[in-house]
């Protein structure tokens, strides 16, 4: 895949120079804007919360902030900023999705929007106070930090009540910068991610699954990354859910600017069953 570089975006926040960004560089500035200590507690920008019809039914806290800039995020006016939104205690973003999920009889809760491991000590608050309902917890996640950090996946660990999805970008490293803007060395953490939820207990494909955005993945590779799942754990490759873009107004503007098209897309009245 052949691509030259995009330099500097101003509205990303801050400056980046894609493609070859470090998401670990971007994690730690990121997370300096996004997030604020008050009383000893890790508040962290979320910009709304809302009930919906994935997974069958799912409060939602949508956060602020991602160390990724993927050409094809539905999020983008909120993943690629730092200054926007509000921010909230973990009790305040408890009490709001515990409010939709019990008026809408949702089985489900979960950060959405940007990237929520970034704000470790708040994600693991908001977790407590979940693992003292019923609900279960749906953590969304690049996966990088967990990649990156066995200890921050035994942490997961600690929760009950938790799935945690991790959400790949691409199916071979080149793609992986292309779409992401991040240098294709990156591409492995997402991997390495699964490897250390298994090491910390996670049971694969109930507990911890991957996802994979397939939009812009021609067949060779899409065989060559399920073969590699498989390599981890055989479910992985069985369980594994698959994401396309779907093309709202706002992702076909970003896909327009960035010269994009997917090989497989759906409009928003036309979203298959598979994909809610
Ligand atoms: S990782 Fe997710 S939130 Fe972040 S830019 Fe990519 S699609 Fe958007």
């Amino acid at each position: 895949m052949e691509y030259s570089a995009i330099v500097i975006q101003q509205y990303y926040g801050f400056k980046v120079s894609l493609p070859g960004m470090d998401p670990f560089k971007i994690a730690s500035i990121v997370k300096d804007k996004i997030t604020r200590r008050r009383g000893g507690t890790e508040e962290l920008r979320y910009y709304r919360f809302r009930g919906g019809k994935w997974y069958g039914g799912i409060a939602t806290g949508d956060v602020v902030g991602c160390n990724l800039r993927c050409k094809f995020c539905w999020s983008w006016r909120y993943s690629y900023y730092t200054n926007k939104g509000f921010f909230c205690r973990p009790e305040e973003a408890f009490n709001r999705m515990l409010n939709i999920a019990e008026k809408r009889g949702y089985r489900y809760v979960r950060l959405s929007g940007g990237e929520p491991t970034i704000a470790k000590d708040h994600l693991l608050d908001l977790l407590k106070l979940f693992s003292e309902t019923k609900y279960t917890f749906i953590l969304e996640t690049n996966g990088l930090l967990l990649g990156r950090d066995m200890r921050y996946a035994r942490d997961l660990a600690n929760y009950h009540n938790i799935v945690v999805r991790i959400s790949f970008k691409g199916t071979t490293p080149l793609e992986f910068e292309y779409l992401t803007g991040a240098s294709r060395e990156f591409y492995e953490y997402q991997f390495r991610a699964l490897i250390n939820l298994l090491e910390a207990g996670f049971k694969p494909g109930e507990e911890f699954y991957a996802a994979a955005m397939l939009s812009f993945s021609p067949k060779e590779n899409v065989e060559k990354f399920l073969r590699k799942l498989a390599s981890i754990h055989p479910v992985l490759a069985e369980d594994i859910d698959i994401e396309y873009v779907i093309l709202y107004p706002h992702v076909v503007q970003l896909l327009r600017k960035n010269k994009l098209k997917p090989l497989i897309a759906y409009r928003p009245n036309g979203i298959p069953d598979f994909m809610i």
